[in-house]
């Protein structure tokens, strides 16, 4: 195994796999078979990200996150695990990572809390679970897998989901400061005195880092099987109680092995309204366009009403896409092959 720098746009590399697709969807799925292909992308969240801001130091540390966790996907796809295992363990690791927006690094809210949203989604069952306006759950994702798995409901928010966790065995912590970081905290503050000086943007720049950012993953495996895992804070300042597109399953995570796994990063509003992540899918189930071509078109039409962002995504040849609309998104991919690609900007 090696970590490579991509040299090439990701993009560029998707396109190239697609021309190789075979046309039909059982031709993929025997090769699946036969060659024992896996692949798992992941992101780290979307938007405008100014290379003259970023730190080497900072910059590793991003890098060294987003390795772990496609390394943590990996070996489990790679020893003949679950798409969903995979996807779930990748968005741990960001989950436990501080530098991500989710899990233990999530913004706060406008009442200054920790306020998590989560979803995953099994393309071989179209089973699915989400959770939303979460404040004790260290890993949001694997409640969410709870919810899919141990109850006949797809989507449980705040104190029922937390109640849920509790009778799962699901680890809460009562300590608040485990979602503590500094400069999430100054990021609130940053925004609560833009917000008073009246949102005017001179005296105070917000950036996006300060803003927003979400994590998920998108697999197939040996079997043939997508699934995808998302897992947020949402955005800094929002409204408590508020939900992003993330745990909104067609929205922010999808997946269907009769099409493609999606997780997505962005302006949630937007996306939501857009219906990002099952338009990737509808438009590869009804009209059979590619992968990377319904993404990008599923992305501007979300753009078009206003929202900005990215995705990950994957199909059943194994094929990747990870577009985005903003000058960077934290992501990585890394197939069969073994080779782990990271990158940052554009
Ligand atoms: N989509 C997330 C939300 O709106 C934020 C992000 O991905 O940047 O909650």
């Amino acid at each position: 195994m090696k970590f490579a720098t991509a040299l090439v746009v990701t993009a560029t590399l998707a396109a190239a796999a697609q021309a190789a697709e075979p046309r039909d969807n059982v031709a993929s799925r025997e090769k699946n078979m036969k060659t024992n292909k896996f692949a798992l992308a992941i992101h780290g969240g979307a938007g405008t990200m100014d290379r003259s801001k970023m730190t080497p130091e900072r910059e590793r540390e991003y890098r060294a996150g987003l390795e772990r966790a496609l390394k943590a996907g990996y070996d489990l796809l790679k020893s003949g695990g679950t798409s969903l295992d995979a996807t779930e363990a990748a968005v741990r690791v960001m989950e436990d990572d501080p530098n991500f927006n989710a899990g233990r690094g999530a913004v706060f809210n406008n009442a200054g809390r920790n306020e998590m949203d989560a979803a995953i989604m099994d393309g071989k069952t179209s089973n699915a679970g989400a959770v939303t306006n979460l404040w004790h759950v260290k890993n949001p994702i694997s409640l969410a897998r709870l919810v899919m798995e141990k109850s006949k409901h797809v989507f449980l928010a705040g104190e029922g989901a937390e109640e849920f966790a509790k009778q799962n065995g699901v680890e809460l912590t009562r300590d608040q400061k485990y979602f503590y970081t500094e400069s999430r905290w100054q990021a609130l503050q940053r925004m609560k005195a833009n917000e008073e000086g009246g949102g005017g943007g001179n005296k105070y720049i917000i950036s996006d880092e300060d803003r927003h950012g979400t994590v998920g993953a998108v697999a197939l495996d040996v079997h043939g099987d997508l699934a995808a895992s998302t897992s947020t804070g949402g955005t800094t300042n929002k409204k408590a109680g508020r939900i992003g597109d993330s745990p909104v399953i067609g929205a922010g995570t999808y997946a269907s092995n009769a099409s493609c796994a999606v997780s997505a990063t962005g302006d949630g509003e937007f996306f939501i309204r857009a219906t990002v992540a099952r338009d990737v899918a509808a438009l590869m189930e009804y009209r059979g366009v590619k992968l990377l071509e319904a993404a990008q078109a599923a992305l501007d039409k979300a753009k078009k009403l206003g929202g900005e962002g990215g995705l990950v995504a994957v199909d059943r040849a194994g094929n990747l896409a990870l577009p985005f609309n903003t000058s960077g998104m934290y992501r990585g991919h890394v197939d069969s092959g073994g080779e782990f690609v990271v990158e940052i900007y554009k």
